[in-house]
């Protein structure tokens, strides 16, 4: 995720990247379990595939989680590639998109953009140390 920010990659150029919720499930399952999968509640290591897609099956006791579990990307009510492209774009902070304006690019109501704006940004105030703004974002957004 640091990787796709330093690339400076254009909002065009990032919801091309996310353009379906799969990608997105994908691409946060990846950096999720990056150093390998522990299930949640009884700490197990091996997982089989869960149901839904990107989701994995602690084989112990059997607890689902999901891709976006512990991530502010959970019980989204919006389709994820638009939500990215929220995170994305407000992270970024290269300018400041309006929640009007998310919400007339993105086809949602302006309600639904302000909500999912403001908890990205509140995840960044949160930090305390902002030097590497965008990569701490991006753990916050992993482990919140
Ligand atoms: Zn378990």
């Amino acid at each position: 995720m640091a990787k796709i920010f330093k690339d400076n990659l254009t909002p065009k150029q990032l919801s091309h990247l996310f353009e379906d919720d799969d990608k997105c499930l994908e691409f946060l399952a990846e950096l999720k379990w990056e150093q390998g999968y522990i299930c949640r509640k009884c700490g197990n290591t091996n997982y089989c595939q869960g149901k839904t897609p990107f989701s994995r099956r602690c084989t112990k006791c059997k607890k689902v989680e999901s891709a976006t579990t512990g991530t502010l990307f959970h019980n989204c009510k919006f389709p994820l590639s638009k939500a990215f492209y929220i995170a994305f774009n407000v992270c970024k902070g290269n300018e400041e998109i309006s929640t009007y304006e998310f919400a007339r690019r993105l086809s949602l109501r302006q309600m639904t953009c302000w909500k999912f704006k403001t908890k990205i940004q509140q995840a960044i105030e949160e930090m305390d140390n902002l030097t590497d703004r965008e990569k701490l974002v991006m753990q916050k957004i992993l482990t919140n």
